[in-house]
């Protein structure tokens, strides 16, 4: 009986599967999960198998076209991998196709630089000395380029590499050679291997402290649980330095030594160099089965490092988001270091959540998850609350050494002071600066300018203007001069004066970096300053050179925005300096307060990291602000306990789900129209325990030209949520100027 495949072809506007006849000579590979080459409308496309049924099973009545042929040699999604794609469709209401697009990356998708053959010049014959220096005298070239491919480590390069423009070997040349007799110029498939010109020289395992061994204990118990159950996923609480790192390296280890495969998600801002070298270090002996999937990896680099994955060569990935997608088999663990970090929500389509994922993966392959972070989130808090994670912590930095002293600046008294203008460096941070430079040491200043602001705030009383019921600072619309909370549409027109204190100095809160640049440098005439921010870091490798720059003691004050606040190492470092905590703190964002609690924590491991002590000096107008007073104390679990009450009491996710449905157009009518329609739905059928806003302008209401509306829908169960949302969608049709997105479990609220 003749076979037939389900095909979904790349870039379908709809999830429509077409049927392919499997051709005999390809019936034995052809299987799900593979990615195949066909024939469509006479064009050739590209497409993933989803099924394969007996040809009688086939629905189509004309006939079959054939299968032309394998864009790769194995399935690129495993079973497990194929049910998270329909999770994550179900889920994040996102078509097949969209999913599959994410899960297979850009380089994998053609075919084309898949089984890249490329011409290479191999040694065949290596002359002795005499006739290498004969040949020195006749033809210089190619005497150096014999030189050069004896030192390679299988004594050949590739052809564009020697022809290209560091090498600069000629044609000629090269042809000259293989005249000879001494080259053959041969079709290869090489991988490229980003670190082939390293050596690691390897790490042993450290001798583990008490608060390791059992929180070690754990995640072995987990990756050791029987086949048929999947184990809880384990929250690792441990402050920075505290040996997190250790304890994933022989978690793995363990998980290599029996048979299997594990991904570790890390942060894209957190992956760098030294990250990568940490682990290529300590699994040294297999080093060519850890893949690093980073996105300053060339297009190529980043494929051949997916295909050794794919083609079961490496059994360790190390990646961004993305990477939870690695096709790893038998695979024993998934850790997400630094789980709390909101890059690992997806901001385009499909809007999935990498650390979410890992845990439905988990579940999916019954592997062992391991969640990481200094100051989890207060999801994964909550799964611990309820029990539905396990919790191991780690209270001790490794060196024992303290948590830095920080000291919080009330900058309503320097407003006060200095008159004129919201004053940018307070007499305090300006002395400690002073003293620090004097001793030779170096500091950070940190401006948190994410997102925007538009809160207003006083700069004499420390007033903040908020939402009376939903706790969150109003957004400053300048068209209609009026103060919006977005999340439930209560509006007033903006004061003049403050409401407490009659001063008229309310304001915007809010300067950007470079200002604080220009202030630096009139204050600090003699120090060396940098700015690290997305203005300044616009060309590739300017971060890595700056950042090199101040590890080796050329820049004395480093300005920057949160690029800067993560996982950097500089022993010296000694003071720290967070310039307006405020900018984060209120924007309308039920998040703000965790985000600010999250920064001024990872700020604060900056700081002292060396044999000096650590001092950070937090400048805000609120300086009672929970969020601000908890992190000086160093109390997560005060914090988190009481933002939590805060969620419950005004109910925000974690205590239940929130999606955030947009509607966008250039037109304002069409958009303000499309979304009404689309509200008259959902509200006709609302299920019970589904809340939802009236529409309303996005906080950011104009971007890229288009106009922004958007509702907010909560509910405690995402999947009634979900299904609710899908049903409505799917009944209607938008103008074509029209974009409706739904983003489920946003993070992102403007
Ligand atoms: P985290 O990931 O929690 O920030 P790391 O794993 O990076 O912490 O550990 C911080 C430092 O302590 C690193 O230099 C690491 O090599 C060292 N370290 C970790 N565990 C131990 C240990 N058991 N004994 C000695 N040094 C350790
Ligand atoms: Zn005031
Ligand atoms: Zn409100």
């Amino acid at each position: 009986m003749p076979r037939t495949a389900k095909i979904l072809i790349d870039g379908a506007t709809s999830d429509l599967q077409f049927d392919y006849l499997i051709p005999d000579e390809l019936v034995d590979q052809v299987v799900a999960g593979c990615r195949v080459r066909v024939p469509l409308r006479n064009r050739p496309a590209v497409g993933t198998v989803m099924a394969v049924v007996e040809n009688d099973r086939s629905d189509w009545r004309g006939k079959l076209k054939p299968i032309q042929g394998l864009v790769d040699r194995d399935p690129i999604l495993t079973p497990p991998l194929f049910r998270l794609a329909d999770w994550i469709s179900d889920y994040y209401l996102a078509s097949r196709e969209a999913v599959l697009r994410s899960m297979i990356p850009q380089a994998a998708r053609t075919g084309e630089g898949t089984e890249k053959i490329r011409k290479a010049v191999v040694l065949v014959s290596d002359p002795d000395e005499d006739a290498l220096e004969n040949l020195r005298k006749r033809a210089k070239r190619q005497a150096e380029l014999i030189d050069h491919l004896r030192e390679q480590p299988d004594k050949q390069g590739l052809l564009a590499d020697l022809t290209g423009s560091s090498l600069r070997f000629g044609r000629p040349t090269i042809t000259g050679l293989e005249k000879a007799g001494l080259v053959e110029v041969r079709d290869e498939t090489v991988a490229r291997d980003p670190f082939a010109n390293e050596e690691f020289l390897p790490s042993a395992p450290l001798k583990l402290s008490r608060e390791q061994e059992e929180a070690f204990r754990i995640v072995v118990e987990a990756i050791e649980s029987p086949e048929d159950a999947s184990p809880a996923p384990i929250l690792l609480r441990g402050v920075t330095g505290s040996g997190k790192t250790e304890i994933y390296l022989q978690a793995i280890q363990h998980v290599i030594d029996q048979g299997k495969g594990a991904i570790v998600l890390v942060p894209e801002i957190s992956l760098t160099p030294q990250t990568a070298d940490r682990f290529k270090q300590r699994f040294a002996d297999i080093q060519r089965e850890v893949a690093i999937l980073h996105s300053h990896l060339s297009q190529g680099e980043r494929h051949d490092e997916w295909r050794k994955v794919l083609r079961h060569e490496a059994r360790i990935v190390i990646g961004a988001r993305s990477a939870i997608f690695a096709p790893v088999r038998n695979l024993g663990l998934i850790v997400v270091d630094e789980e709390h970090e909101n890059s690992y929500k997806q901001e385009t389509i499909p809007r999935y959540q990498g650390r979410d994922l890992a845990v439905v993966r988990g579940h999916l392959e019954r592997c062992a998850v391991l969640l990481g972070s200094a100051t989890p989130s207060l999801e994964s808090w909550r799964n611990v609350i309820n029990g539905k994670y396990q919790l191991t912590e780690l209270t001790q930095r490794i060196d024992d050494r303290a948590m830095p002293l920080i000291r919080v600046i009330d900058m309503k008294l320097e407003s006060r002071k200095q008159r004129g203008g919201p004053a940018i460096l307070s007499s305090k941070l300006r002395l400690a600066m002073e003293a620090r430079l004097a001793d030779g040491e170096q500091i950070i200043l940190f401006l948190n300018r994410r997102g925007f602001a538009r809160s207003m705030l006083c700069p004499e009383c420390g007033f903040v203007a908020e939402c009376p019921h939903c706790a969150l600072a109003l957004t400053f619309h300048r068209e209609e001069d009026r103060l919006i909370c977005h999340l439930c549409g209560h509006g007033r027109v903006a004061p003049k004066r403050c409401p407490e204190c009659s001063s008229r100095a309310i304001s915007m809160a809010g300067y950007g970096t470079e200002k604080v640049e220009a202030v630096i440098r009139s204050v600090f005439d003699d120090a060396r300053v940098a700015r690290v921010d997305t203005d300044t870091m616009r060309r590739k490798g300017q971060l890595q050179e700056t950042l090199k720059a101040f590890k080796t003691r050329k820049i004395d004050i480093l300005i920057g925005t949160q690029m800067i606040a993560k996982g950097l190492h500089f022993p010296n470092v000694t003071l720290v300096g967070v310039l307006n905590a405020d900018i984060g703190l209120h924007v309308p964002d039920f998040r703000a307060s965790e985000r600010t609690f999250q920064l001024l924590t990872q700020v604060a491991g900056r700081a002292g990291r060396g044999d000096t002590a650590g001092e950070v000096i937090v400048q805000t107008f609120t300086p009672h602000a929970p969020a601000i007073q908890f992190a000086r104390h160093h109390d997560f679990i005060g914090f988190a306990t009481q933002e939590l009450e805060m969620r419950e009491q005004f109910r925000f996710p974690p205590c239940l789900h929130l999606a955030v449905i947009t509607v966008r157009s250039v037109h304002k009518e069409r958009a303000e129209f499309s979304l009404q329609t689309l509200h008259r739905r959902l509200k006709r059928r609302l299920p019970e325990g589904v809340e939802m806003t009236e529409p309303l302008p996005s906080p950011l209401v104009r971007s890229h030209d288009q106009w922004r509306f958007q509702v907010t829908l909560k509910s405690g169960s995402a999947r009634r949520l979900g299904r609710h949302l899908r049903d409505v969608i799917a009944d209607l049709t938008f103008p074509e100027d029209v974009l409706v997105t739904v983003d489920m479990d946003a993070y992102n609220l403007s």
